[in-house]
């Protein structure tokens, strides 16, 4: 797909990932940003900064905006979804504790792997997301167990963030997070919409 002008994240969005990592589910959707210049697409290698140490996959599923978003309710923003993408929410756990801000460990380069939109689904609430690394599963969720609906995020984020077309907002990883190593190939989808696929290398 094209760049995005903006990518809007959700963090803790399914119960059982918040306890994997030992946090408390928010009262309120817990958002950070990604920058345009991590993206790839599928086949491009996820490079592993050097000095990172551990660097997770974290399989999403990404929506596409297709009409501007503003201070809207949730009907409007289920409305305004022009389709949906697999993300991979590419992280550095050592950097994302020490740092308050989690620039460099959710938005260095490569850390974005989005696959080729698919025409917006019947039911956002309805969504089979799994996650394979070297074949073998280690994520498999349904969109009907996250804690906010799309919908509720959609709106939620737009009270503060104007979405505008084409941005891309990512919806929470479930759990099964894990670490990926040089070598490693890994695959996020959401079945019968789209796949991204990549290897992972040593970076500089
Ligand atoms: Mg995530």
């Amino acid at each position: 797909m094209e760049r995005p002008g903006k990518i809007v994240c959700v963090g803790r969005n399914y119960r059982e990932h918040a306890k994997e990592m030992g946090n408390e589910v928010p009262a309120e959707p817990l958002l950070f940003l990604k920058p345009p210049s991590a993206v790839i697409g599928s086949g491009a290698p996820i490079e592993l900064p050097a000095g990172a140490g551990r660097v997770d996959y974290e399989g999403e599923v990404a929506i596409v905006i297709g009409t501007r978003l503003r201070k809207a309710p949730a009907a409007a923003c289920a409305a305004a979804v022009r389709g949906i993408v697999a993300a991979n929410d590419v992280s550095a756990r050592e950097w994302q504790k020490q740092d308050s801000q989690w620039a460099r460990a959710k938005g260095s380069d490569t850390f974005l792997p989005l696959g080729e939109e698919s025409r917006k689904p019947r039911d956002l609430a309805a969504l089979t997301l799994v996650t394979r690394v070297n074949g073998e599963e280690r994520q498999r969720a349904n969109t009907a167990e996250m804690v906010f609906p799309i919908p509720d995020l959609l709106s939620y984020i737009s009270r503060f963030i104007t979405l505008e077309p084409g941005d891309v907002v990512l919806t929470g990883t479930p759990p099964g997070v894990g670490p990926l190593a040089a070598g490693d190939a890994v695959e996020v989808e959401v079945v019968g919409h789209s796949i991204v696929k990549n290897p992972v290398a040593a970076g500089a």
